[in-house]
């Protein structure tokens, strides 16, 4: 049997850092990456053989675990028809249905393949139909990897984007303003000195990329407000947070507040079910700026591909309330424990929790976590020897204190066991 250990040697030769994405080459936690080869219900299989209770879940997508049934069956049965065919067909219509039934304002949506490129196009679409450049994005939020999103924090007020990637230019930073999150005084700042030149806010519907951040009370409404106000589109980014949150209705962050809607959406991971398919939907007079029917340009070869779109189908149908009210439950359970283990270690913390999705931060109980500054602050060296005392009692969670953990309709009494079994002596290794 070849070693997790030989595996990526093997890798690091033929890809840059052994890996497609940087967070897997283990860069925060240190250590050997894991490379898993099945994944079933809740749990993983390494290539040694090796089993975990899965708390990535793919990044999101896997919201009914791992090889649900129904989700195999469907993709088996769209393979069995063609891989694609590059025209329109069904089950683009039949997942977009989905999508608008369950999200007010999804008026109309356009199938991508990935995140980035919905956010991408989204930004594209509020520019063409404003006629304005600016974009307005909060420090912390990931919105994926299109270069003038990558402009990363710059500090105080209405900071004009440093790019946050080499590659990445300064003209294209620029156009990015970037402002602390939770900050209404920072907004309304923006808006009084550049409001006629911005096209959009982009934010996360409740951002989880630098660890779950809530939304103070009232701010997405707030953002609401004032891109209305000044003739500026509101970008909601629900590509994490979209068909996994479920405070009010099961489709996303943004129902959490009632009596507004944005702009447009944007949505990825649960809707494709595990296969590369994300999506920008939004109000039809905005939508309607796209090509064909627009003059704002965005194609794809594999854009709303039959494979993907079965899997996307299949796991919305079976996205029912009871998979949500399990999964909800299931991570309170979890995150009651994570906070009892810590605290009988004497490790000083606060779990950042909205809906099923949350994350730890380090000794940060004085302030709590409202923004980027205040995440990045932690004592984030404690996760590391916490994550590898969860990988050796068989529990795989996401390798940097700064994701979430995703838990899954397959999380049954006894995975949930399994972490909860590994949380104490995981905790004592956090306190050293
Ligand atoms: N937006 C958010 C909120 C995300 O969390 C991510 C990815 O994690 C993206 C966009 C980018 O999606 P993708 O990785 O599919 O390009």
């Amino acid at each position: 049997m070849t070693s997790n250990a030989e595996l990526h040697d093997a890798a690091q030769q033929l890809m840059p850092g052994g890996v497609n994405s940087p967070v897997r080459a283990f860069g925060s936690v240190g250590g050997t990456p894991v490379q898993m080869v099945a994944g079933d219900g809740p749990y993983l299989t390494d290539a040694e053989g090796r089993r975990y209770v899965d708390l990535v879940g793919s990044w999101g997508p896997a919201l009914l675990g791992h090889r649900h049934p129904a989700v195999i069956e469907a993709v088996h049965t769209a393979v069995d028809a063609g891989l694609g065919f590059g025209t329109s067909h069904p089950s683009e219509a039949q997942l977009a249905e989905l999508v608008r039934g369950r999200v007010p304002g999804a008026e109309m949506i356009r199938m991508v393949s990935t995140g980035t490129e919905a956010t991408m196009t989204a930004i594209r679409l509020a520019r063409g139909a404003t006629g304005r450049n600016l974009v307005v994005k909060f420090a912390g939020c990931y919105h994926g990897h299109s270069d003038g999103l990558l402009a990363a924090a710059g500090s105080g007020v209405a900071t004009l984007g440093l790019p946050g990637s080499a590659g990445v230019t300064q003209a294209q930073a620029s156009e990015t303003i970037v402002i602390d999150y939770n900050d209404r005084s920072a907004l309304e700042q923006v808006f009084a000195e550049h409001g006629e030149n911005i096209a959009a806010v982009i934010t996360e519907a409740t951002p989880a990329n630098m660890g779950v951040v809530p939304p103070e009370e009232g701010f997405n409404a707030f953002i609401r407000e004032i891109t209305s106000r000044h003739g500026a589109l509101m970008i909601f980014d629900e590509v994490m947070t979209g068909f996994r949150i479920t405070d009010a209705g099961y489709w996303g962050a943004s129902g959490r507040e009632e009596g507004w809607e944005p702009d447009l959406f944007t949505f990825g991971k649960v809707i494709g079910g595990g296969l590369p398919t994300a999506a920008l939907a939004g109000r039809r007079e905005v939508m309607e700026h796209l090509a064909p029917t627009g003059p704002v340009y965005h194609a794809g070869t594999l854009s709303g591909n039959p494979v993907a779109m079965a899997a996307g189908v299949a796991t919305l149908e079976y996205a029912t309330a009871d998979v949500y009210s399990h999964i909800d439950q299931k991570a309170q359970v979890v995150a009651d424990a994570l906070t009892s283990a810590l605290s009988d270690a004497g490790v000083d913390h606060t779990i950042q929790k909205v809906g099923s999705l949350f994350s730890v931060a380090f000794g940060t109980s004085a302030t709590g976590v409202h923004n980027y500054a205040q995440a990045g602050a932690q004592e984030a060296f404690r996760f590391g020897p916490f994550f590898h005392s969860m990988l050796e009692q068989g529990v795989y969670l996401p390798p940097s204190v700064f994701e979430a953990w995703f838990l899954s309709g397959a999380h049954d009494d006894a995975a949930v066991g399994t972490i909860l079994d590994a949380l104490p002596a995981a905790a004592q290794a956090a306190a050293q």
